[in-house]
């Protein structure tokens, strides 16, 4: 008999009941150090008393109200994201993949009403990530995630990330935008050279294409800036961000500069739920709290911190770990073993990680952990890998 929920997830015998900063606990009473973090989406940690407060309120006041109507909330956190950013208008939507197919939709729709409605095809990168509707999952254009849902919706090319020279060589007269993860996330941690992204700028300016970044799980203070594309000095026409603006709230936003959003008139896009007063005005705290003066440096410092613990637990382990990267708080363990064993080893010792491609396992704690959490992790990880027998 199939399960009451579809069995669409390989997920792990553990529920939870509680959160607290970056600890979850388990209904069978064991605490674990969160650092998967609903994967990279509880940016403050877990029942952050500002975004209680926040959502118990609205909670009180008004849930939904549809698009029909203005919604205040959503401009005060366009508003905040565009005094923060390159864009000039925000669509408001439910995820990240939702983010990503507006962007999709407002590149096609730049050419379209530019007069160059044969220029629809967008080029990705290989190992990419945008999501899993039809559209998203083609530009991912992973073949684990396509198989069985044919047709593939048309219009994306990839090129391996990284590589300039065969992007350039990718570019047709049906081109309409470039699109990539500032860091390779769900493709196994690989941040993008600086230098890279802004050659990618120079090519969308030198053949009029736009410039889009999914930034689903890089964004909000990931990084250790607000967004990752920042640490470039460039910055895109479109973006999509996600995971982190909610802070376990559902919402996901594409942000836009005036130019590219030229197509998205009344009646082109729409969303039932898409940025309703609760996510609202969650996200809007979570901005609020994000871009007070020090929370990104603090981002930055503890992110160093973590990385030189980890660093240092994998160098007395050579010949269990082979590589350690990353950027911000988003780093990627590479195990000489099974990724799910490591995972799974962590998880009795009490953390929790997430997988990633490239048999790397992810760490993406809340932005709000301490020198505590960090030498719990340090602490953890070294004694799962001296349980570790190296493989021969
Ligand atoms: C998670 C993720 C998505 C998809 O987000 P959903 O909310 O699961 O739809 C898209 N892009 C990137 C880079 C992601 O990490």
């Amino acid at each position: 008999m199939v399960a009451v929920v579809l069995p669409t997830y390989a997920r792990a015998d553990l529920a939870f009941d509680r959160g607290e900063g970056a600890y979850l606990y388990s209904t069978d009473g064991r605490r674990y150090l969160d650092f998967a973090a609903g994967v990279a989406v509880n940016a403050l940690g877990h029942c952050h008393p500002r975004l209680v407060a926040a959502l118990t309120a609205q909670a009180g006041k008004l849930w939904h109200c549809s698009n029909l109507y203005r919604v205040p909330g959503q401009e005060q956190v366009a508003t905040r994201l565009i005094e923060a950013s390159f864009a000039d208008t925000v669509f408001f939507c439910n995820s990240g993949a939702e983010a990503m197919e507006c962007c999709i939709k407002t590149a096609r729709r730049y050419h379209h009403v530019g007069g160059h409605p044969e220029r629809y095809r967008i080029i990705c990168a290989e190992g990419a990530f945008h999501g899993r509707t039809l559209a998203t999952i083609a530009a991912g254009g992973q073949k684990k995630h396509l198989d069985g849902f044919a047709p593939i919706v048309d219009g994306f090319d990839h090129v391996p990330f990284g590589n300039l020279n065969a992007l350039r060589a990718a570019i047709t007269a049906e081109t309409a935008a470039i699109l990539v993860e500032p860091v390779l996330g769900e493709g196994g941690i690989i941040p993008a050279e600086p230098d890279y992204l802004r050659r990618l700028r120079e090519t969308a300016d030198e053949f009029g294409l736009l410039l889009i970044f999914d930034e689903v799980q890089t964004g909000i203070g990931r990084s250790g800036k607000l967004f990752a594309h920042e640490w470039s000095g460039i910055t895109p026409d479109i973006m999509g961000i996600a995971k982190g603006l909610g802070g376990g709230f559902p919402v996901g936003a594409c942000l836009v500069t005036e130019q590219a959003a030229r197509g998205m008139t009344p009646g082109t896009h729409g969303s039932t739920f898409g940025g309703n007063p609760l996510a609202m005005s969650v996200a809007e705290t979570v901005l609020d709290m994000v871009l007070e003066p020090g929370f990104l440096t603090e981002v930055e410092r503890i992110a160093q911190v973590l990385r030189r613990e980890i660093e240092t637990v994998a160098a007395r382990f050579p010949t269990l770990i082979e590589d350690v990267r990353g950027l911000g708080l988003m780093l990627g363990i590479k195990p000489r073993f099974p990724n799910t064993e490591l995972i799974a080893r962590l998880r009795d010792n009490g953390m929790l990680a997430v997988g990633a491609g490239d048999n790397v396992v992810r760490l993406v704690p809340p932005l709000i952990i301490r020198e505590a959490e960090v030498a719990l992790a340090a602490d953890i990880l070294s004694r799962t890998l001296s349980e570790v027998v190296a493989p021969s």
